[in-house]
């Protein structure tokens, strides 16, 4: 357990992972504590991530860093607000932007190879739109839409 700054404040716990595409052309790193972490059913992420559902890990904008391939990097706007960003050479599926949090950045937690300190509990959204072959098997929080 370390202490360390993170934009002038003081966290205790920050988190410090790498993270990449699957071809490895886009590196990213999270210095700042994860502040998110839910499952989605919604049938876009089921579509977009091609399964049942879509893990994301919420953290600052601030403590986000793109490190590499810049270049490699392609939007789709899935909805108004909503910016998603993919590896345009492999396809993995890395982040999103919500113009709502514009302070706010949401990561595919399946890009995560170590395992996080400071997970806060995992919740359901859009569960309303869940694959009906899908299964929820835990006990975890459930929201027919967002909480
Ligand atoms: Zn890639
Ligand atoms: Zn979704």
């Amino acid at each position: 357990m370390r202490t360390s700054c993170v934009n002038g404040k003081m966290n205790d716990q920050v988190s410090n992972h790498l993270i990449n595409c699957e071809c490895g052309i886009v590196g990213m790193q999270i210095s700042d504590r994860i502040n998110d972490f839910s499952h989605c059913h919604c049938s876009q992420c089921r579509r977009i991530h091609g399964s049942a559902f879509a893990t994301f890990a919420g953290t600052s904008k601030a403590g986000f860093k793109i490190l590499r391939g810049h270049d490699c990097l392609k939007s789709y706007n899935s909805s108004e607000k909503y910016t998603r960003f993919f590896c345009k050479n492999c396809g993995s599926k890395l982040f999103i932007e919500i113009t709502d949090e514009p302070d706010q950045i949401y990561f595919a937690m399946g890009l995560i190879n170590d395992k996080p300190t400071d997970l806060p509990d995992a919740y359901h959204i859009y569960v309303g739109s869940k694959a009906f072959w899908h299964t929820i098997s835990s006990n975890e929080t459930q929201y027919k839409t967002e909480p």
